[in-house]
């Protein structure tokens, strides 16, 4: 298996991945428009398109944000209502797997841009029947969270007749270089099913372990003739600003008081902290597929940025790929079955710790992702009644 020279990625990554003849990877060249495109002309280009999409009538949405209350929830939604001066309606879909933080940090990014937000919580006893197919079927606990999270806002927007979607950052371009910053690529179905569903549609699941089209209706996609109706399209800021998750996440921190935590599988805090199991079981179940994980992604991004050397990269990946699963319990109890059980399933075999963390203690201390050590989660929600005001 051939590796980039530059960061940590093999040519087997599943979004695809080109190394060229020097042996860098198309996901390290399209970085590199990063630094040599002209920026602040792309940013102009992206006003004039959300420009077209304004509407006079203060009471109309602009367009539609999707977020998750972690990742790029924030920082996107401070581009689209502080910097562009659009007037956006907020889609959420419950991943179900909710941590405390993602609670408290979707609760206070509503209270503090001040916006309508829409929040689809599908039946929990449905969403665990699906999640048991999928886990059996392809090995994925998450697949019920990225299809809600990419079908709620189109669906919404055809209901609604909100032609724009606004997404953060495109995961093609920023881990593998699959389109340059230039093509602008927009959001599509064919993506969709490919890459994020792992090539299941929702309509392929029916009939699949006695799941039934009922159980799965809130995840098809709109028709293409209603789509084309209401004319929507989804872009991404990430093709507009040179995407930096690190820098964007300490200045939301900054200005809005986003929480951080640190996770089980991965050094980034900021990122994926909304849920219990992505930097978790799901992690390692990326891990027995691809032979990579969440904090590869992670290292990546950061080696690319110059923030990380590449044998620092594989010392903190070994060391994170090596923790031991945190909430297999909680997964278990969750699905009904044993701890042994879902082992199985997950392709599970011990994990034996050569890293220690003192190891890579000083690593972590040059990146300097800021970790809240302690949140009074009761002393946000207290703030977050009083609405502000100070
Ligand atoms: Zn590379």
């Amino acid at each position: 298996m051939r590796y980039c020279k530059r960061c940590l990625y093999h040519e087997n990554h599943p979004l695809g991945i080109i190394i060229d003849d020097d042996g860098i990877c198309s996901g390290c060249l399209v970085h590199e428009e990063k630094i040599t495109l002209d920026w602040d002309k792309r940013f102009e280009k992206l006003k004039n398109l959300v420009n077209g999409f304004k509407n006079q009538d203060a009471q109309s949405y602009d367009c539609i944000v999707p977020v998750t209350g972690a990742k790029d929830s924030y920082y996107t939604l401070h581009i689209v209502k502080k910097i562009l001066g659009l007037n956006p309606l907020l889609v959420r879909y419950n991943p179900h797997f909710n941590s405390k933080i993602g609670h408290r940090n979707y609760a206070y990014l509503k209270t503090i841009f001040d916006v309508d937000a829409l929040d689809m919580v599908s039946q929990p006893q449905k969403v665990k029947k699906i999640t048991k197919v999928t886990l059996d079927k392809f090995k994925s606990i998450h697949w019920h969270i990225v299809a809600g999270n990419s079908v709620f806002p189109v669906q919404i927007a055809v209901r609604y007749k909100i032609p724009l979607i606004i997404w953060g950052a495109h995961q093609g371009v920023e881990q593998v270089g699959m389109y340059s910053h230039e093509d602008e690529v927009e959001m599509s179905r064919k993506y969709r099913k490919e890459h994020d569903l792992m090539g299941y549609e929702a309509e392929d699941l029916v009939g699949v372990d006695n799941l039934t089209k009922n159980d799965l209706l809130q995840y098809f996609y709109p028709d293409s003739k209603e789509i084309e109706k209401v004319g929507v399209r989804g872009i991404y800021l990430s093709n507009y600003i040179a995407w930096d998750s690190k820098k964007q996440h300490e200045l939301m921190i900054k200005l809005y008081g986003y929480k951080t935590q640190e996770q089980n599988r991965t050094f980034d805090t900021y990122n994926t902290i909304d849920t219990l199991h992505y930097a978790d079981t799901h992690d390692y179940i990326k891990f027995r597929k691809c032979s990579y994980t969440l904090a590869t992604d992670h290292a990546c991004r950061e080696i690319r940025w110059g923030r990380l050397s590449k044998e620092d990269a594989l010392k903190l990946t070994k060391y994170y790929q090596e923790q031991p699963l945190k909430y297999l319990p909680q997964l278990a109890s969750y699905f009904d079955i044993s701890v042994d059980i879902l082992k199985e399933k997950i392709g599970y075999k011990k994990l034996e710790q050569t890293i220690l963390y003192d190891d890579i203690k000083d690593i972590l201390d040059k990146l300097n992702f800021i970790e809240d050590k302690k949140i009074d989660i009761d002393e946000d929600m207290d703030l977050l009644q009083r609405g502000f005001e100070d």
